[in-house]
């Protein structure tokens, strides 16, 4: 028990729509069983540079991931690596650029669609390639990954608030209709995870503004939230603290309890 992490990176999840409409996540807060942070984003606010950016704890013009253009595996020390190297099982529910990022690229919506394999990064990956891609869905598949391979370090990558935001634009009803949708989904998966002994972080890898996109500087596509669950660790509510994105990955490998690579420069929040 203990040295296992969930992170549950919902793309494009602002921080005032987080803890405006996530009741169940704002309840654990509340109760003093998670902790909430405001995380202020790294720079472009766009998908493909954040996920390297969260994986690796490494700036942009760093690891050279520079917009979802460059279709590469990683280049330099991560989480999947880490973790693996240190002998710890490693699995993923996520949209496909993250099969490309730390498995195979580019990616072949069959041959890498569903992969069990141990030499491979991410081990046990089930991926999708619509933006559209329900929800209710991926978060099931997460949560049956648990349940079979009991990974130490499970990614769970949810595309809908990104979906609804370029749709709609974050200032709508459809928008903040879906935070309170992932909120409830999560608040049927939180409670099994914690009993089974894992961390689970929920974050976002940028915002979304009021017109349908990111990529900019401002705090709508900038600050997204952290909430941090330890199960038996008391937890601090609402530390009011900020922090940035380049502390997520060395905090992720602190949690697993693995060697941080020198790279992961930042402290861990923990
Ligand atoms: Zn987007």
């Amino acid at each position: 028990m203990g040295n296992k992490v969930v992170l549950v990176l919902s793309d494009a999840l602002r921080y005032d729509t987080a803890v405006a409409s996530m009741g169940f996540l704002g309840h654990l807060v509340e109760v003093n069983k998670a902790n909430l942070y405001k995380v202020i984003g790294e720079l472009p606010s766009i998908s493909r540079p954040m996920y390297e950016t969260v994986h690796t704890g490494v700036p942009v013009i760093e690891h050279g991931v520079v917009s979802n253009q460059v279709v590469r595996r990683s280049e330099v020390p991560n989480i999947f690596q880490a973790a693996r190297d240190a002998g710890k099982t490693t699995a993923a529910a996520a949209y496909y650029w993250f099969s490309e990022l730390y498995n195979r690229a580019p990616f072949d919506p069959i041959d890498d669609r569903e992969v069990d394999d141990e030499s491979l990064l991410i081990q046990h990956g089930r991926f999708y390639v619509e933006d559209a891609y329900p929800d209710a869905e991926l978060f099931a598949i997460a949560g049956a990954l648990v349940r079979k391979f009991e990974p130490e370090y499970l990614l769970v990558h949810p595309m809908g608030m990104d979906d609804f935001g370029h749709k709609y634009g974050a200032d709508s009803k459809e928008y903040r209709i879906h935070a309170i949708r992932q909120d409830m989904i999560l608040s049927n998966l939180i409670p099994e995870w914690m009993e089974r002994g894992y961390n689970i972080l929920v974050t976002g890898d940028h915002g979304m503004n009021a017109d349908g996109m990111h990529g900019g500087t401002t705090p709508d596509v900038r600050e997204v939230p952290l909430f941090l669950i330890r199960p038996g660790v008391p937890g601090e509510g609402d530390t009011g603290e900020i922090v940035s994105h380049l502390q997520l990955a060395p905090t992720v490998c602190k949690l697993l309890g693995i060697p941080i690579p020198e790279t992961m420069k930042q402290p861990s929040i923990v």
